[in-house]
């Protein structure tokens, strides 16, 4: 390494050469393994906390069920979601599309604003990665050091065994996740069946499992970062969402060059990097980010843990490497909650409350009134006019419905064909038609609009207007 120092010119004419290459690949375009040192710190010490909590909530969300249903239920082969134990069907799509809307703005609300936080902080890909499968890698293994001379060395009886027990581990881990990942899409009692009836029953749900199984193995134990550097959609979008505004972990290269090992002479011209490398070791995308802003950083913080370390070792202020924006590196600003962060966070909470006011009110049941094709009114004695209608229902909740039908606000009254009630099956669609008999002096136009309420026993489910037909006004209905 060398000890001259190195000048890294952010602001005029940069060295982008970095840019040209990925650091996970080499020159003959053969992947390059990562041996990322564990990170310690503050950080890592807050992160492992937050992954405790998100891995509390991942793996026992799919077992809590409420009045026999899934509190959560994503069951994308039947269109069937459940949230918070409310039911979604396919005629709440205006409320997906609108989640779908607000996800998207949210997204690039929230990177503008605050870079890849969401990345390094509780994506399920980099928790799992960091605070799972890596932990038993260091485990079993040993830190970077001892991973690369392992995989350097021969393939010896202590080897062979210790690489097995790594193996077996991710496998079984991978099994876990697969099977917790199916439960959320068919229920952890659908799973359970299929755990324990006979397989020869079960054979889509076991090579499901199979399959998501060896995916998560294979992501954990052999593509890991290229995930996140190659695949992730979100990932690939940061040059479009982030700006110079956004926070992101930055360092200051103000502060910071020209770079050079430590020394103690006080008229040392060197800025405050000591070019100890501690930043590039412990980064899992094996990037420099003394190079500025790169797509591969997923903001793990590793490299502010490390390099924090080194600050305090040589006896310097601490947030060489930092959250921050480009611009307050450019002027030597700590972070701050700026009003355009205020004003981006507002505006999330404000969508986030509309989207939660939206599911909050939706209609456990959905019903659609129509007046039957082709029938206009009938007489019904002297004195009175009827209409025939069709009523079709979805009842989205976890309990059977009977449904009645009254007029609201008008005298007359309603005969529902084949009994009182229509019965409307949970989790079903029923259907079911009536008469609506009016008092013929109620009937002035050849449209009057009506009320229906929908009402299961004395609560009332919903109102619906729809119109009755009478006669043209100055004809003879006789
Ligand atoms: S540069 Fe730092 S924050 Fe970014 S991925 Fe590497 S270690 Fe994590
Ligand atoms: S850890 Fe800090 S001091 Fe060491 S090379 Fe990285 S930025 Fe420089």
């Amino acid at each position: 390494m060398s000890a001259e120092p190195v000048i890294a010119d952010h602001e005029n004419q940069p060295d982008q050469s970095f840019r040209d290459s990925l650091a996970t690949v080499d020159a003959k375009g053969k992947r390059k393994w990562v041996y990322a040192q564990k990170p310690e710190g503050p950080f890592y010490r807050v992160r492992t906390y937050v992954s405790w909590f998100f891995f509390a909530l991942l793996f026992t969300l799919p077992f809590i069920y409420v009045h026999g249903q899934p509190f959560f239920l994503f069951n994308i082969p039947n269109a069937k979601f459940i949230l918070f134990g409310k039911v979604f069907w396919p005629q709440d799509f205006f409320i997906f599309g609108l989640t779908m809307v607000t996800f998207v703005v949210f997204i690039i609300l929230f990177t503008a604003a605050f870079g890849r936080l969401f990345c390094g902080w509780v994506c399920p890909q980099t928790i799992f990665m960091e605070m799972l499968f890596r932990k038993i890698e260091y485990a079993i293994e040993g830190n970077a050091a001892k991973q690369k001379l392992l995989n350097a060395a021969p393939w010896t009886g202590h080897k062979i065994a210790v690489k097995t027990t790594k193996y077996i581990s991710f496998y079984l881990l991978s099994f876990l996740i697969a099977n917790t990942f199916l439960s959320y899409i068919i229920g952890s009692k659908a799973l359970w069946k299929i755990i324990t009836e006979p397989l020869s029953e079960h054979l889509v749900g076991l090579l499901s499992i199979i399959v998501f199984s060896t995916v998560f193995y294979a992501v954990y134990a052999y593509f890991r970062e290229q995930v996140c550097t190659v695949i992730c959609p979100y990932g690939r979008l940061q040059s479009v969402l982030l700006d110079p505004n956004s926070m992101i972990v930055a360092y200051d290269y103000k502060r910071g060059e020209p770079r050079g090992k430590f020394t103690k002479q006080e008229d040392s011209q060197l800025g405050d990097c000591i070019d100890c490398f501690q930043c590039v070791k412990v980064c899992p995308t094996a990037i420099d980010i003394r190079n500025g802003t790169q797509m591969e950083c997923v903001s793990c913080t590793a490299c502010i843990d490390a390099c924090d370390h080194m600050m305090t070792s040589v006896g310097r202020p601490k947030g060489l490497i930092r959250y921050a924006s480009e611009q307050g590196i450019s002027r030597g600003e700590k972070i701050k909650y700026t009003t355009r962060m205020r004003l981006y966070t507002g505006l999330l909470c404000l969508l986030s409350v509309i989207l939660g006011t939206l599911l909050a009110t939706r209609k456990d049941v959905d019903a659609t009134i129509m007046r039957t094709p082709g029938m206009l009114y009938q007489e019904r004695g002297k004195d009175s006019l009827t209409n025939l209608y069709n009523i079709k229902i979805a009842n989205k909740t976890i309990n059977d419905i009977p449904l009645s039908i009254k007029l609201e606000d008008l005298n007359g009254k309603i005969e529902v064909i084949g009994g009182p009630t229509i019965r409307v099956k949970k989790e079903e669609e029923g259907s079911g038609s009536f008469f609506v008999v009016l008092p013929i002096e109620r009937i002035h136009q050849r449209k009057t609009e009506i009320r229906l309420g929908l009402y299961e026993g004395d609560r009332k489910i919903d109102v619906i207007k729809t119109n009755f037909l009478g006669p043209v006004p100055g004809s003879d209905s006789d």
